[in-house]
């Protein structure tokens, strides 16, 4: 991310902060059980997979994420 020149932020104009960093928190509602690592909600199962072979490779994918517990 580019910082805003102090002359801008001054200016006259209003610059309105999105919510995106409230929305992403929000949106990341998937977290491995194991290293407490936060996910999308849009993760897929692929994914939570790959993070369980790259990171826990001797743990269950159900342990990591037991949301994937069928
Ligand atoms: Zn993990």
């Amino acid at each position: 991310m580019v910082k805003r020149p102090r002359w801008l932020v001054k200016g006259t104009w209003k610059i309105r902060k999105p919510p995106k960093l409230e929305a992403n928190k929000k949106a990341m509602n998937i977290q491995c059980k194991v290293c407490m690592q936060s996910f999308m909600c849009t993760t897929s199962e692929v994914k939570c997979k790959e993070h369980v072979e790259a990171k826990h490779p001797k743990a269950d994918i159900v342990t990591c994420f037991p949301h994937l517990k069928k």
